[in-house]
C-alpha cells in the first residue's frame, strides 16, 4: 500500500506549544515546590506532602 505514508501524515495531530507548562505546574508541590514525578494524585518525593491536581 503506497498512501499509508500519506494518511499517516494527514492524522499527526500537533501539540500546542502553551500545553506543557500547565501539565508542570499540576505536579508542582504546594509546600515544598518540588516536581511530582507521577501524575496526580500523588504524594511529593522530597516532603511527602500530598500533591493533588487543581
Ligand atoms: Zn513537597
Amino acid at each position: 500500500m503506497s498512501g499509508t505514508d500519506h494518511a499517516a501524515d494527514r492524522t499527526e495531530p500537533e501539540e500546542p506549544s502553551g500545553g506543557e507548562p500547565a501539565c508542570l505546574l499540576a505536579l508542582v508541590c504546594a509546600e515544598c515546590g518540588a516536581i511530582a514525578e507521577q501524575a496526580p494524585p500523588t504524594t511529593c518525593r522530597r516532603c511527602g506532602a500530598l500533591v493533588e491536581r487543581d
